[in-house]
């Protein structure tokens, strides 16, 4: 049984042989880690660490494929672990289930030869841009939303970095995401795919493709834009704001009630009446609109979003879930 014949065959034995001794971290392990993570442990990538802070739930299952019905409120990191563990027993798997913040991601992403984004949140891309900077690990930013989605790997100080496109994340409620356009799952599926093709070749010693290339498979769309040409001061002088921790997304309980206060730092400028809407259609439900304030319900909990971007959850969400939400629907 010689389960890598046909991938020898095309990229030689020294390359194929590499992928044995790699080590990638897989951060997000949703519709594109779902994707990412199988093609990178059937190729026989030696180990790959699988991260994501999430239970499984029902709203996934139409794409992420490494799911089903019965892992329902199973962590993500553990079941995938498990399914990829059935496809290929014979590299090694290494599921956390935690929530990546600037406390933790230096030891989290560190050690690795590639770390492949599967997030879906800028706060999280962030942190890996400042993790690649500081350690010189490529990375791979992919992206997916309604029927469109990019793929750019990224290599600094030897390619541009994040910050050199964009130098913060989007203020929250600026951006669409998953929440408020929707995502098709074969979209997710293309992209995902491509990021792991683009893996494979960092992995093998072949350089990525450079451009930042964006299809929209709906609309039949392709544009491929040229990276910045002039670099940062944060990859070029490797100063790592979001590791220190200068810029954040912090839930903490609320002291001596059930809940969650959320903060991120610097403050934020939301657009309450955009994000009144997006919740409207969320939650099928109506939220008030009051001054600097929008409140409303998500299911059993009652939530406050401020202006400046804080958020008080009054009921019995995690802290890990509150930032998930706040990312889902606020978007930052
Ligand atoms: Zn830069």
């Amino acid at each position: 049984m010689d389960r890598y014949a046909k991938q020898r065959l095309f990229l030689g034995r020294e390359a194929d042989g590499a992928l044995r001794t790699k080590r990638v971290a897989v951060l997000g392990l949703g519709a594109l880690g779902s994707v990412i993570a199988p093609w990178l442990a059937r190729a026989g990538v030696g180990h790959l660490t699988l991260i994501d802070r999430d239970l499984v739930e029902a709203s996934n299952l139409q794409r992420q494929l490494l799911y089903g019905e019965a892992d329902l409120g199973r962590p993500k990191a553990e079941v995938a672990a498990q399914r990829l563990a059935e496809a290929n027993s014979t590299i090694d798997l290494r599921p956390v289930v935690a929530d990546l913040t600037s406390g933790n991601a230096r030891e989290l992403l560190s050690g690795f030869d590639l770390i492949c984004d599967g997030t879906d949140n800028f706060e999280a891309r962030f942190l890996i841009n400042d993790v690649a900077i500081l350690t010189g690990t490529p990375w791979i930013y992919a992206g997916a939303i309604g029927g469109e989605g990019l793929v750019w790997p990224l290599n600094p100080p030897r390619t541009p970095c994040l910050r050199c496109l964009l130098e913060e994340p989007p203020a929250g409620g600026d951006v669409d995401t998953c929440d408020s356009a929707g995502v098709l799952g074969p979209a997710v599926g293309v992209i995902g795919s491509w990021a792991a093709l683009e893996a494979l070749k960092i992995l093998t010693g072949r350089a990525p493709h450079a451009d930042l290339a964006r299809f929209d498979f709906w609309e039949d769309e392709r544009q491929f834009l040229s990276p910045p040409r002039t670099r940062c001061r944060f990859c070029t002088e490797r100063i790592t704001e979001f590791l220190d921790a200068r810029w954040s997304l912090k839930a903490s309980p609320l002291c001596g009630l059930e809940g969650v206060q959320i903060r991120v730092n610097p403050p934020a400028r939301l657009d309450l009446d955009a994000l009144k809407t997006r919740l409207e259609l969320r939650t099928r439900g109506p939220w008030k609109r009051a001054g600097l304030m929008l409140k409303g319900q998500e299911g059993p909990d009652e939530i406050t979003l401020f202006a400046d971007g804080r958020a008080l959850v009054h009921g019995p969400m995690s802290p890990e879930r509150a930032r998930s939400w706040y990312t889902e629907v606020v978007g930052c």
